[in-house]
This record gives C-alpha cells, structure tokens and sequence, in this order.
C-alpha cells in the first residue's frame, strides 16, 4: 500500500471475518486503501469454523476462500493478523491509530505453507480453533485450508520460549522460514474513517446455571457440533461422541442462558435446525429431539427451512430445564409448559446457547471512544438509523460487534456501513 496515499483514502478495518472482509473489499472496489486488523493468526471469523451456512446450506468454504484470497491478493488491503489496537487518536477524517502486530515467528515471504514443520516439534496441546477436541503443535495453523498458510509459533507453549534447547522446526524447514529473532512490531497509522467488525462469541456454559458441561462428557456447544461435522475438523466430518462412538439419540437446546443475558440471540433456532440437518445427513437413523423455549424463524427462507427439518426432530417445549451427564449418556430434566416434570435421557446433548460481545468487546470500546450498550455490544439500542452508527463521527460498526445477526446480514451490514463512510468522506 503506497505510504504516500492521503489520509482521506485511508481507512481502518478492525475485525477479518466475513464483515470485515465485505467492507474491506467494498472500500478497496471504491478506490480506498484498507488496513484489515486481525487478533488472530487466520482470518475469516466464525464462518470458517462451519461446515455449511443456513438457510441454504451453502458451502461455507465455498463462500469465504474466494473472498479471503481477493482480500490476500488486493493491492489497496494490508491485512495484519496477529495484531491490536492500542490506542486511537484525532477526529473522523484524520484518526491516528496505534498497532501492535505480534510476531509469527514465520517469515510468510519464505513459508510455502508445506506443514513440515509441525510433526518434529514436540509440543502437543489442545486445538482451541477445534474447541478442544483436537491437538496441534506449538507451531501451527489452526485447521487445514486456514489462511493464511503461514504456521506461527505459540510462545506460551513454545519450550524454546520457555528456556529449553529446541530448533526442531527450524532444521525441518527447508526454506528457512522460521525466524525465532522476530520482534513484535510497533505501527502507526492514519486513517479518515473506522469499521469496527469485531464479531461475537459464545456464551460460556460451564457458567449457565442448571447445565452440567465438562470438556469430557456427551454434552457439546454448538460450536462443537460445527468443528465434528467440518470436513477440515478433528474427526474429519465424522459425528462421534468423545468415546469414539455415534450417537443414536440426541437432543439440541435452544436458548441456553438466555434468561442470564435477557435478550434472543435471533439466529440460535436457525443453526439449531442446522443441526438437524448436520445429524440425519451422517446419521440418518438417529433419534432427535430438539428443545425449545422459544421459536424464532422470522423470515421467508428461514421459515422454509425450518418446514424442510421440522418433522426430523421431535420438538419439546420447555421451562425450568436442567442438563447432567452420565458415563454415557445425559439426562435432560424439564417442565412443560403445563408444568409437568418430565426427564430425557440421550447419548447427546448439543447446546445452543446465546450470542454474546466479543471478548475485549468493552476495553476496544474504551480505546475507540464509542457507545458500549447494557448488553456490551456497540453502537445505539435504539432509532432506525442506528445500525452502524457508533456514537463517535467517522467510527461505523458491522456485523455482530453492533448485535447478533446471520452472516447475510452482517455482510449486508457491512456495505451500509461503507455507504454510510463514503457518503461522509467523499
Ligand atoms: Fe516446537 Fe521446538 Fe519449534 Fe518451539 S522451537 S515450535 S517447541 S519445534
């Protein structure tokens, strides 16, 4: 990117995946010249860890590798993973923000990606892309096909970090890619305009009252469920509880811990349904029940959707629900709606709980001067105009940073906030 481009044709884009990317791309289309900070090694967000994307069940590779690579590829995008932002100065038309990029100890201009580096090292850990239920090394990429293909070394877990005699990867590298002198980098840049697309997470349901969840029973988060049906996931697609075995029954909740946040997370019913779409496709035998509280199908081809998969699950309304797990199995204790107790006992239980604020969500807030509403997400609660309005001039917000949405939405988001900019830029 030419340092010499006037600030007005600057523009900074935190958060890389699918709204960051949209509105990266839009603004590089419109002739602006994009910084895209990532905080992790790949880009791409949430999209990447599933398989298959609602209410069409798209591929959901399909949709984002083409749009990683153009971002990769785009002269007017420097995409920096790995990096923050530590502090953001001035006024909309002339920002001054401040960025840490970490080191990956991997040169990317020398790495072709080949992967030899990662069988000698003789660190294994749990994969936290793959929700734990896979390993990888110190130095690693997070799953097949992420992107970038350049592996970076993990310093907590790293023995050489630590003290210990280890170059394993570097002697396995024969292009000398692996650069244990890197430094983080200190950079600084001005910018006219702000995107902030620093998408959601989930809630933690080791916190959720009444929910027995441990790393090692038949109960799995819903981003769990989409790393076991991911063909680049840990069981390489295959549906298998943590002993090994298929489930012949399962139930999928919906709207776990929505009483503790007090809002509807709008998408959980879809990707619940999802599941049922996931589980009969490898197992078609298997027994569903799906628990809900609440419906929210709100749309024409959500509706559709939800008609295809209805009659594939048996569908339990609930108050006053309760999860344990056993050796083999979970039990799911419930009240109807009539108040009739009432208990279920699956070989899994798949849980969809709610959307929440990104972590870090409230201190970028802090950073960035804008509104951080009771739910922690930003930007206004109310007015029509409101979805990518920050509360601060020149400061936009996409995606689920401004509350939770499908990716449809979001990238739709992410163009009304490049419009927004343009119009108040140009
Ligand atoms: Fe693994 Fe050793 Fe390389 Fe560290 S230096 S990433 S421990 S092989």
């Amino acid at each position: 990117m030419s340092q010499n481009a006037e600030v007005a044709d600057q523009i900074l884009v935190i958060g890389a995946g699918m709204a960051g990317i949209e509105a990266s791309l839009t603004l590089a289309a419109a002739g602006k010249n994009v910084y895209l900070v990532e905080r992790e090694p790949l880009f791409g967000g949430q999209a990447i860890k599933c398989e298959e994307v609602f209410a069409n069940m798209e591929c959901a590779t399909c949709m984002a590798a083409p749009m990683q690579q153009e971002v990769l590829q785009n002269e007017r995008i420097e995409l920096l993973t790995l990096s923050d932002i530590k502090e953001v100065q001035g006024v909309a038309g002339d920002f001054t923000a401040k960025i840490t990029k970490r080191a990956r100890y991997v040169d990317s201009e020398a790495c072709i990606g080949c992967n030899a580096c990662f069988d000698p090292c003789p660190v294994s850990l749990p994969n936290t892309f793959e929700e734990d239920l896979g390993e990888r090394k110190a130095i690693y990429i997070s799953c097949p096909g992420a992107l970038p293909n350049v592996p970076a070394i993990d310093t907590e877990n790293c023995v050489r970090f630590a003290g210990e005699e280890c170059n394993l990867c570097q002697e396995a590298c024969m292009f000398e890619a692996i650069d244990f002198d890197q430094k983080d980098e200190e950079i600084e840049v001005r910018v006219s305009a702000i995107i902030v697309a620093t998408g959601y997470d989930l809630q933690d349901v080791s916190q959720i009252a009444g929910v027995e969840y441990t790393e090692s029973g038949n109960v799995y988060t819903a981003r769990e469920m989409e790393r076991l049906y991911a063909s680049n996931g840990p069981t390489e697609g295959k549906i298998v509880l943590r002993s090994g075995k298929e489930p012949t029954s399962a139930a999928i909740v919906h709207c776990v811990g929505r009483e503790d946040i007090g809002y509807c997370s709008a998408v959980c019913c879809m990707y619940s349904f999802k599941f049922v779409h996931y589980l009969t496709d490898k197992l078609p035998e298997i027994k569903l029940y799906e628990f809900v509280s609440d419906l929210c199908i709100p749309g024409k081809s959500y509706q559709a959707f939800y008609e295809k998969l209805k009659d594939k699950a048996q569908i339990t309304r609930f108050q006053n629900l309760a999860i344990s797990q056993q050796d083999d199995t979970a039990t799911i204790s419930f009240q109807t709606p009539s108040g009739e107790d009432n208990t279920l006992e699956v070989d899994m239980v798949i849980l969809a709980p709610a959307i929440v604020p990104a972590k870090g969500a409230s201190e970028l807030a802090e950073v960035l001067g804008i509104r951080y509403g009771e739910a922690g997400f930003y930007g206004t609660e109310s007015g029509i105009q409101s979805g990518v309005d920050s509360g601060r001039q020149g400061v936009y917000l996409a995606g689920c940073a401004q509350g939770p949405k499908d990716i449809a939405r979001s990238i739709t988001q992410a163009s009304a906030a490049v419009g927004r900019l343009l119009a108040s830029t140009d």
